[in-house]
């Protein structure tokens, strides 16, 4: 069995972690750096690795952590807009192998990113 995650050690209270909601299927943590105002992960209890790794039946998972996206994208209140990332590898920028949803807001955010 490959390693636990640093998200899922957080998710078993391994390590601390500053969560701001969890159900049955995924957990939201503030970034550790972020790189906004509001800077949320959106990590599901799966330890799916990547987007490039899902697989089909996951597709109801992938849509739930959007969901969530956009009910703490209400509840920080990112009226102005908001952005939703998910890295994948390393051109991506991806740096932790389980896959997670960034949720940033309340900053003018530019494009294209860098
Ligand atoms: P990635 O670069 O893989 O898309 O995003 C990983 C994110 O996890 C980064 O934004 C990084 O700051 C954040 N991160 C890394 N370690 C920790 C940690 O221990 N706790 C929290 N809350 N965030 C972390």
């Amino acid at each position: 069995m490959s390693e636990k995650s640093i998200f899922t050690k957080i998710m078993e209270g391994e390590i601390p972690g500053d969560i701001q909601y969890e159900d049955d299927d995924c957990i939201v943590l503030k970034d550790i750096s972020p790189q906004a105002p509001v800077h949320l992960l959106i990590i599901p209890r799966k330890p799916l690795v990547r987007i490039a790794e899902m697989s089909e039946a996951d597709q109801p998972l992938i849509g739930k952590l959007l969901w969530i996206a956009k009910q703490m994208a209400a509840q920080f209140e990112l009226e102005e807009g908001f952005r939703i990332v998910i890295n994948n590898g390393p051109f991506g920028g991806e740096s932790v192998p389980h896959l997670h949803v960034h949720l940033l807001g309340k900053r003018p955010l530019k494009w294209p990113p860098g």
